[in-house]
């Protein structure tokens, strides 16, 4: 027995080695190529996929994730896969989901209703204002004070109360541990925070990005062996159809970026019977897959592991075959579809945001 698994070992070895040299001559190439260096620095779509490839480094800072788990242990999120789990054994609910899907089911239902709080415009810090009919835009400004800088705000939105005329200061935090402190913001803050609470369990999962403004999250299901999405803004779990088809959102690209590759997941999210497809003509579809490439051979290229890189290639191929299967038969996308009460129009901001951004579910 030893000697066939050796054997095994060593032909996986044996697999990545090769593999190696084979994305390092890529790589190479593609550098060399002026063409194509020329399009990573003119083309949006290709700068956007550089700037978001390496987007799950972000969570793996220790002291962050120490924050993130004490948050965790002291919220009701584990009662609640404990009684998932002795619900699954009187016979309850899908018996084909295990202990991580449970916790991630809990997470995000608690991170929806208990922690992180929607902003459509924030509330008055001085009077305590929170209608919004009396809170009015004033502009944007760079980030000033001590939280927005240590929050790596992109931008800070001003606003305007209009019952005591302060002003008041929405900073768009980045960093993820500051959002463990500021519990507030839209989908970018939301999927920001979802994704480092993820990570300092140890869970496997990946930001998703949209081409027309949404990001989510998925994570890898060792029970359902897949990509999983979710939707920490909505509570949404293994509901990929959710925007396409309950939002009536209109949609062009969807792109994962993961710790082990970055893939195009647009046939996963967008409907081929719905006439909500828009088009994809940011890049031609050739060059949008040497981009991939490009990306992923970076990453590839300078694995040392071994039976790491093996075990990445073989996943990221068998992702591309579902993908291929869903896009050729969409028998995938019947099976997975949700129930009437799950495909619902957006949840999070307000009616007449939703509405301007085309997700209404009208
Ligand atoms: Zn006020």
């Amino acid at each position: 027995m030893s000697s066939f698994s050796d054997l095994a070992v060593s032909l996986q070895k044996g697999y990545a080695c090769a593999e190696r040299d084979h994305q390092q001559e890529l790589l190479n190439t593609l550098t060399a190529n002026s063409g194509f260096q020329n399009l990573l620095r003119t083309n949006q779509l290709a700068k956007t996929i550089l700037g978001l490839t390496d987007s799950m480094n972000a969570y793996n800072n220790p002291e962050w994730q120490e924050q993130a788990i004490e948050i965790i242990i002291a919220s009701d999120v584990y009662s609640g896969v404990e009684r998932r789990e002795r619900e699954q054994k009187e016979g309850k609910g899908d018996q084909n989901l295990g202990y991580t899907d449970f916790l991630v089911l809990e997470l995000l239902h608690w991170f929806r209703h208990k922690f992180f709080k929607w902003v459509n415009k924030p509330d008055c810090d001085r009077c305590g204002n929170a209608d919004q009919d009396q809170i009015e835009p004033a502009g944007n400004a760079p980030p000033a004070t001590r939280e927005e800088i240590q929050g790596r705000a992109a931008g800070v939105e001003i606003y305007k109360c209009k019952k005591c005329q302060e002003q008041i200061r929405f900073p768009r935090l980045n960093n993820p541990s500051s959002l463990l402190k500021s519990r507030r913001g839209r989908c970018g803050e939301w999927n920001n925070c979802f994704l480092l609470l993820l990570k300092s369990l140890d869970i496997k999962c990946r930001s998703v990005w949209n081409s027309e403004d949404h990001v989510w999250s998925e994570f890898y299901s060792e029970s359902l062996q897949r990509w999983v999405h979710l939707d920490s803004c909505e509570d949404a779990f293994d509901n990929p159809h959710l925007y396409n088809r309950g939002w009536a959102k209109k949609m062009s690209y969807v792109f994962g970026f993961g710790e082990d590759y970055a893939i195009d997941l647009s046939e996963k999210y967008i409907c081929k019977d719905l006439d909500r497809a828009l088009p994809r003509n940011k890049i031609d579809e050739s060059s949008l897959s040497t981009v991939f490439r490009y990306v992923n051979a970076k990453r590839w290229a300078s694995e040392t592991d071994d039976t790491g890189l093996y075990k990445k290639l073989v996943q990221y191929n068998l992702e591309i075959n579902a993908l291929t299967r869903t896009s050729s038969a969409n028998s995938f996308a019947k099976n997975q579809e949700k129930s009437q009460t799950e495909m619902k129009p957006r949840e999070s901001g307000s009616a007449e945001w939703t509405k301007n951004r085309g997700e209404d579910g009208r």
